[in-house]
């Protein structure tokens, strides 16, 4: 019926076929509530919730989903145009009044997705002449953005610094911007900005960094990598997303005010996307309030980091370099990832596998991130399943 050359692919990729026939399939789970630190799944009751990005904890709060029902009742449900024409309503430009001021820059651009925004700002700003560098576990977002520009792309070791210092070396004559995650997002660990830093210093390039997992997380007040390590001025673009600790969807980029001029104007995946319905921004404006007036919520997040690392070092798991609340679980072939996952599950636990190809073959983890609002009952429990589930499989 079907023998175009190009669905060939399509018919190929038995992969999937066979995981779902080993009835070990975990992808794209029906949830029947709202994301908390316990969710109603298919086939279960309430499980607790390990892998939700929902770092604050935010996205049930009273007071952000108030704020989104509020913008509803004022602005309707959507916007219906890109920013450009017709979909800047006042809150847009509230939002990204408060976004500049937060991350200590001069303007900020929102864009539909996080994903949009690193797409944007890469492929607006580099050309096929260009180069970039790129830590070897950037998120696709970024990876695709400098696909889109035509730029040379040359990958560096994961947060390796001699081999990043090769590059800069090897691309001395050539206009180059490194692009890199803050906190990286399978491995939990915080790029070394200030190495970047003075190594783009000393061989004039942009620097990009993606704060996605960073906000809400380190930084003061919450505001990122850049602010951790006291370097917001010398980075050149920041970019962040809603979607995590700002209990939301939508993307944002804070730089100087003639790029973020230059990005409102050249900028495909903004000007050609429609702009972010009213309650996406207003639920955000309200997390970013919260965020920035509470930072009991950050000393409750790293405490459950701190509890479920202790924990989990202690029962001898391979926890790789997780210096945040992402915690990657190694546990190598990407079958026994896909069961960890099902009996942890029938354990009452939720967590993400990363398998192949988001991972090499054989380096397949099971990723666990933390919320603010998680108690320290769930992490204990949380722990003590995770323990014996693993041990049943020989994982530690
Ligand atoms: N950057 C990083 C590091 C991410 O992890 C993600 C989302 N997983 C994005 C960008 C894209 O953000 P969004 O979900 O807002 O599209």
């Amino acid at each position: 019926m079907r023998n175009q050359t190009v669905f060939k692919k399509v018919d190929q990729y038995t992969r999937i076929k066979e995981v779902k026939g080993l009835n070990i399939y975990p992808f794209y789970k029906e949830l029947f509530s709202a994301i908390d630190t316990e969710v109603i799944i298919t086939g279960h009751q309430k499980v607790l919730m390990l892998g939700s990005n929902s770092y604050t904890g935010l996205t049930t709060h009273p007071e952000v989903k108030e704020a989104a029902i509020n913008a509803i009742r004022k602005y309707g449900t959507g916007c219906s145009g890109s920013r450009i024409l017709n979909g800047t309503l006042d809150i847009h430009i509230e939002l990204e009044r408060a976004l500049a001021d937060f991350v200590g820059k001069e303007d900020v651009i929102i864009y539909p997705t996080g994903y949009s925004a690193n797409v944007g700002v890469l492929s607006a700003l580099m050309t096929r002449h260009d180069h970039f560098f790129m830590d070897d576990l950037n998120h696709a977002s970024l990876i695709d953005g400098a696909l889109l520009s035509r730029a040379h792309i040359h990958k560096y070791e994961h947060n390796n610094m001699e081999s990043l210092k090769r590059l800069f070396e090897k691309h001395k004559d050539t206009e180059n911007l490194i692009a890199v995650d803050g906190v990286f997002s399978m491995d939990g660990d915080i790029a070394k900005l200030p190495e970047i830093v003075n190594f783009a210093e000393k061989y004039n390039t942009v620097v990009v960094v993606d704060e996605a997992h960073a906000i809400g997380v380190i930084g003061k007040d919450g505001s990122g990598t850049a602010s951790h390590f006291g370097l917001t001025d010398k980075i050149d673009i920041i970019m962040g997303t809603f979607s995590k600790s700002l209990a939301s969807v939508g993307g944002f980029i804070a730089s100087d005010a003639t790029i973020i001029e230059f990005l409102k104007h050249w900028s495909r995946s903004l000007l050609f996307s429609a702009s972010l319905p009213p309650a996406c921004i207003a639920s955000a404006l309200a997390a970013l309030e919260i965020i920035k007036e509470n930072p009991t919520i950050r000393d409750s997040l790293w405490r459950n980091t701190r509890q479920m690392q202790d924990g989990l070092i202690a029962a001898g798991f391979n926890i790789g370099n997780s210096e945040t609340p992402i915690i990657p679980i190694i546990i190598g072939p990407d079958e026994k990832a896909y069961i960890m996952t099902k009996l942890l599950l029938e354990n009452g636990i939720f967590v993400n596998p990363v398998v192949s190809p988001a991972v090499p073959k054989n380096c397949s983890l099971i990723r666990i991130s933390l919320m603010a609002t998680h108690t320290e009952t769930q992490i204990a429990y949380a722990i003590e399943k995770l323990t014996k589930t693993a041990q049943s499989l020989g994982i530690i």
